[in-house]
């Protein structure tokens, strides 16, 4: 599976040809913070960096960890107000890919892709969450430890984003990915099913084998008849095998064996009762 990382690794390699392009890109990325683009994914901070011209990049390590390092790059206001109403919809796609790099986190493991969004700031959860919106994706909000987390809804909204975004390559690799799990989970169920079948014939030729023992216990082996005295000789020697092979060995029918192993049972649960009677 695709990490997360080649899908923000995808995303900064995209270098939007015209000005408005980037500037919305630019606003996507300090969506987040306002006057600075915190990140700890390298490839996000080259982007921050290419879009700001090369302006001061400071780095500090991460507070829950040791080894990652927080790079903030200074991203101050310039120009007029960027408006998401107004913007073409190439600019609100760059927006949308900013955001991804700047504040999305992304995770594609076994039990499905998940995206999020965490804010400190409730009023740019909610902003994002209409724009993801009018953008046809679907999102959801909860809360966890005091932050905004805004969350796409499912697969089909992960595809539209990562399709939205420019995401290309990833999107392929998602795609190619589910219906790989679908033969899989195809896969799986079939295997269960034989399973299943496996553990009903052993159950069955347990209980067949016991009841040729009951028989032989009390008395009535020797009384069966030629045909069902074979099957019960079969089953004896053969307990594990299933239906198929025991006919094959009999040179007879499935249906012909299986009907004198029932008779068997029969008769076994016939002697029990009576030896029961016989007792008291
Ligand atoms: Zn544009």
């Amino acid at each position: 599976m695709r990490l997360a990382r080649d899908v923000k690794g995808e995303l900064a390699r995209i270098e939007p040809a015209r000005a408005c392009c980037r500037r919305a890109e630019l606003e996507g990325l300090r969506f987040q913070d306002g006057d600075a683009i915190r990140t700890l994914d390298p490839s996000t901070a080259r982007v921050a960096m290419r879009l700001t011209a090369g302006r001061a990049i400071t780095s500090r390590m991460d507070r829950g960890s040791r080894t990652r390092h927080h790079l903030a790059v200074a991203a101050p206001r310039r120009g007029g107000e960027w408006r998401w109403a107004s913007a073409a919809a190439c600019d609100r796609r760059a927006f949308l890919r900013g955001v991804v790099l700047g504040s999305g986190s992304l995770s594609f493991s076994a039990t499905g892709p998940h995206v999020e969004f965490v804010f400190r700031n409730r009023a740019r959860a909610r902003r994002l969450r209409r724009r993801l919106a009018t953008s046809g994706i679907r999102v959801a909000e909860f809360e966890r430890r005091g932050r905004a987390v805004v969350y796409l809804k499912g697969r089909d909204e992960v595809a539209t984003l990562l399709q939205l975004t420019g995401a290309h390559g990833a999107l392929l690799d998602f795609e190619a990915e589910q219906v790989g799990r679908d033969v899989q989970n195809r896969l799986n169920r079939l295997l269960n099913a034989e399973a299943a079948n496996v553990n009903r014939t052993v159950h069955a030729a347990e209980r067949q084998v016991r009841a040729i023992e009951r028989l032989e216990a009390s008395g009535r082996f020797d009384q069966l008849t030629p045909d069902l005295r074979a099957v019960a000789d079969a089953r004896r020697a053969h307990p594990e095998a299933d239906l198929e092979a025991l006919a094959r060995g009999l040179q007879l029918g499935r249906s012909a064996v299986h009907h004198r192993l029932r008779r068997l049972e029969q008769l076994a649960a016939e002697a029990g009762r009576q030896t029961g009677r016989q007792g008291r």
